[in-house]
């Protein structure tokens, strides 16, 4: 595991250490390749959400440890963190995060903060909710911020390249020896990614609708991207069950707009879904959010499952 010195170094901390301080936490560049190394070299990041670590595992290899906070198959706004987890967080060299998306994640990084923190929605351009997206409960409540931004960063896809290159210059600052890795990593999976942003763009251009309804509203950013339209049944940042009042709204809605096809994200209840498909006609389809994949899944493959469902279900040609 890290040295003490590694564990947690602030940059005040490294300044005073100077380069001594930076060289005790590099990889050794002459180390024969052997498998894994000294674990003692490794740059510890915390991921809140599955994208993030496939992102921080494609540019570091291994000379990160990434671990992911959000367990795999809890709902990403609503998850908690064990003590040991607030622990690794602080202790962590490098944290990608997106303010706000977890509470637990925002009061736990205030509370004892790692060493570098990349917050993806610095990086993009954010997208507050619309008209569709309201939680019209939470807007009456005074404690809610009526511009919320959507907290599903890692679906903006034409911006994951962006997100790739500030992780791969995060790394490189953390450890200098790596840098070259680094850059040439996040070069490579921003093409793949560029590539992907691109089938999304070709793939979803003539369709016989753009309106979906969708359990919880989790596709603004795609919806946004390639000119679609999403009517999301829950509010942006919550996916709790809808009153009866709010789906007879939302049905009332998405017959007015035309929406042809109800989705469902793996986390959200699949029976609203269902209770809305049977009342408008339509027809049920999944949508993979990418927060809880299994450890090791190409995230670009589970990105082009969603394009193929989206096209199928909008009817592209
Ligand atoms: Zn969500």
């Amino acid at each position: 595991m890290r040295s003490t010195l590694c564990r947690f170094t602030p940059v005040a901390v490294l300044a005073l250490l100077g380069t001594a301080g930076l060289a005790a936490c590099s990889s050794g560049d002459s180390a024969a390749g052997g498998g894994g190394g000294d674990a003692g070299d490794t740059v510890s990041v915390s991921t809140e959400v599955y994208p993030f670590t496939w992102l921080v595992t494609e540019i570091g290899g291994d000379r990160v440890e990434a671990n992911q906070l959000m367990p795999a198959n809890a709902e990403v706004h609503s998850f908690e963190l064990s003590p040991r987890q607030v622990e690794q967080l602080g202790q962590a060299d490098l944290a990608v995060v997106t303010a706000a998306v977890s509470p637990a994640v925002d009061a736990a990084i205030e509370q004892s903060p790692p060493g570098a923190v990349v917050d993806v929605a610095d990086i993009i351009s954010l997208r507050y909710a619309d008209a569709h997206e309201h939680d019209e409960e939470a807007e009456e409540d005074d404690g809610h911020d009526h511009e919320e931004f959507d907290t599903h960063t890692w679906l903006a896809l034409p911006e994951l390249p962006k997100v790739a290159t500030a992780i791969g210059e995060a790394l490189a600052e953390i450890n200098p020896d790596g840098a070259d890795t680094y850059q040439a990593n996040a070069a490579a999976v921003s093409e793949r990614l560029t590539e992907l942003d691109t089938a999304y763009r070709d793939g979803l251009a003539t369709c016989d609708s753009r309106v979906f309804l969708i359990t919880h509203p989790s596709f603004g950013y795609v919806a946004d991207a390639y000119d679609l339209e999403q009517i999301g049944v829950t509010g942006l940042n919550e996916d709790t069950e809808p009153s009866p009042a709010r789906v007879a709204e939302v049905s009332k809605l998405a017959e007015a707009e035309g929406a042809s096809v109800v989705f469902f994200p793996a986390t959200s209840n699949p029976k609203i879904a269902d209770v809305l498909a049977a009342e408008l006609g339509l027809e049920v389809n999944h949508l993979d959010e990418l927060t809880a994949a299994e450890p090791g899944t190409d995230l670009i493959a589970l990105a082009e499952e969603n394009l193929t469902t989206l096209r199928g279900a909008l009817g592209c040609s």
